[in-house]
C-alpha cells in the first residue's frame, strides 16, 4: 500500500469492522475535513462465542454479518451502502487493499475453511447469503496499520504502528527502494513484520524457557507466533502460571500444594499481573488478589508471586523494544542517515494499562538503538479510526 501521495482531504461517512481483538466491533466513523480534522465514531461490541470463534468459516462469516445488521438497524442505516473498511488483525498475504489471504489464525481463532482463502471474499459471501443488505467492502486493514495511519493523521512523523495488546505486532513505512517484490523504486511503502511469528523457524530458542515452550504446546497453535507468545496480553498470565505450578512442584511456593485452581487454565489474566506489580500495592492486597483467584499465599508466597510478575513482564517490555530498537535502526540504515527522529503510534492494553511495559519498552529501545530518538504516541481507537481513514483514501484513488 503506497500512502504517501495522500493527503487527507477525505470526508464522509464509513463503516468499519474491527475483528482479532477480545472484542468484535461494528463501527460507524465520520471524517469531516477543515480547519480542525475531526473524526466522530459510534460503535457497538459484539461477543462471538467460541464456539463461533472454533466453528466452521461460514459460522463466523454470518455471525459477523448478523452483527452489522444489528448495528446498521441500530443506527437506522440499513438503506444506505456504505463503504466498509475491514480491520482485520491477522497474518494476511495482502495482494491489494481490497484482497487479503489468511495465512492462519492466531489468538484463539481457528475457524475451519478460512486458511488461505480471501476474508474480503468470505466477508462478501456472507451479506450475499443474508441477502439483506449491501456493502462497499473497499478496504482490509491490519491494526498496526489502522493505528499508524490513525497518528500520522495528527503527526506526520509517525511512520510505525505498535500493538501491544491480545497480540504484538509492528508495521513500518519502507522506502520502495528496499522492497523487492514490488516494482518501482519512488516513495515509501508500509510493511506489516508480522513480528508475532518470530521464531517460527527456530532462531528463538536460546531464549525460551520450558515455560514458554507449555504455554506454546497448551495454545491452538502450537509452534506458531512464539514471539507473540512470550510478548503479548494473551499470553503473559498464562507464562506466569506455568511458573508458579513448577515453583509449587518443587515446594517453593503454596506450601507445595498443586491445587485444582492453579490447575486450571486461564486463571491468570495479564491484567492480574499489572494489579499485583502496580507499585502502590501493598503484600497484603497481592495476596487478596490470589485469594480472589482461589489461590492462597503466605506472605512469602505474595513477595515470590510478584517476583515472577515483573519478571514476565519485563521479559516482555524488553522483547518488544529490543524488536522496536532493530526495526527503527534497519529504517535509519536504510534511510543512510546518522540520526533518525521517528513516531510509533501504540495501541494496546498491555501496553496503556501495565504500570512497567511502556517505560521499560522505551528505555530498551534508547539503550538499543542510541541513534534514534524514538517517541510513542496513543493511538485512540487506531482500528476503528484507521480502517475508516484508509477507506476513506482507498475509495479516493479508485
Ligand atoms: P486487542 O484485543 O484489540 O489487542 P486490547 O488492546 O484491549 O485489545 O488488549 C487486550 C489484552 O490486554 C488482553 O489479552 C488482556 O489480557 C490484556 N489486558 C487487559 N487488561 C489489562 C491490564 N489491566 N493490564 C495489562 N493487560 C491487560
Ligand atoms: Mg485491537
Amino acid at each position: 500500500m503506497s500512502l504517501s501521495v495522500v493527503t487527507f482531504t477525505e470526508r464522509g461517512k464509513y463503516l468499519a469492522l474491527d475483528l482479532g481483538g477480545t472484542n468484535f466491533r461494528v463501527l460507524v466513523v465520520k471524517i469531516r475535513t477543515g480547519m480542525r480534522n475531526s473524526v466522530r465514531m459510534y460503535n457497538k461490541i459484539y461477543a462471538i462465542p467460541l464456539e463461533i470463534m472454533q466453528g466452521t468459516g461460514e459460522e463466523l462469516f454470518d455471525h459477523i454479518v448478523q452483527c452489522i445488521s444489528d448495528f446498521l438497524d441500530y443506527m437506522g442505516m440499513k438503506n444506505t451502502r456504505l463503504p466498509l473498511g475491514f480491520t482485520f488483525s491477522f497474518p494476511c498475504n495482502q495482494t491489494g487493499i481490497d484482497k487479503g489471504d489468511l495465512v492462519s489464525w492466531t489468538k484463539g481463532f481457528k475457524a475451519t475453511d478460512c486458511e488461505g482463502y480471501d476474508v474480503v471474499d468470505l466477508l462478501r459471501e456472507a451479506i450475499k447469503r443474508r441477502n439483506e443488505f449491501d456493502l462497499d467492502i473497499v478496504a482490509i486493514v491490519n491494526d498496526t496499520v489502522g493505528t499508524m495511519m490513525t497518528c500520522a493523521y495528527e503527526d506526520p512523523k509517525c511512520q510505525i504502528g505498535l500493538i501491544a495488546g491480545t497480540g504484538s505486532n509492528v508495521c513500518y513505512m519502507e522506502e520502495m527502494n528496499n522492497i523487492e517484490f514490488v516494482e518501482g523504486d519512488e516513495g515509501q511503502m508500509c510493511v506489516n513484520t508480522e513480528w508475532g511469528g518470530f521464531g517460527e523457524n527456530d532462531n528463538t530458542e536460546d531464549i525460551r524457557t520450558r515455560y514458554d515452550r507449555e504455554v506454546d504446546g497448551g495454545s491452538l497453535n502450537p509452534g506458531k507466533q512464539r514471539f507473540e507468545k512470550m510478548t503479548s496480553g494473551m499470553y503473559l498470565g498464562e507464562i506466569v502460571r506455568q511458573i508458579l505450578i513448577d515453583l509449587t512442584k518443587r515446594g517453593l511456593l503454596f506450601r507445595g500444594r498443586i491445587t485444582e485452581r492453579l490447575k486450571t487454565k486461564g486463571i491468570f489474566e495479564t491484567k492480574f499481573l499489572s494489579q499485583i506489580e502496580s507499585d502502590r500495592l501493598a503484600l497484603l492486597q497481592v495476596r487478596s488478589i490470589l485469594q480472589s483467584l482461589g489461590l492462597d499465599s503466605t506472605c512469602d508466597d505474595s513477595i515470590i508471586v510478584k517476583e515472577v510478575c515483573g519478571a514476565v513482564s519485563r521479559r516482555a517490555a524488553q522483547l518488544c523494544g529490543a524488536g522496536m530498537a532493530a526495526v527503527v535502526d534497519k529504517i535509519r540504515e536504510n534511510r543512510g542517515l546518522d540520526h533518525l527522529e521517528i513516531t510509533v503510534g501504540v495501541d494496546g492494553t498491555l501496553y496503556k494499562l501495565h504500570p512497567h511495559f511502556s517505560t521499560i519498552l522505551k528505555d530498551t529501545v534508547r539503550e538499543l538503538a542510541p541513534n534514534c530518538k524514538v517517541d510513542f504516541i496513543l493511538s485512540e481507537d487506531g482500528s476503528g479510526k484507521g480502517a475508516a481513514l484508509i477507506t476513506a483514501v482507498a475509495q479516493f484513488i479508485k
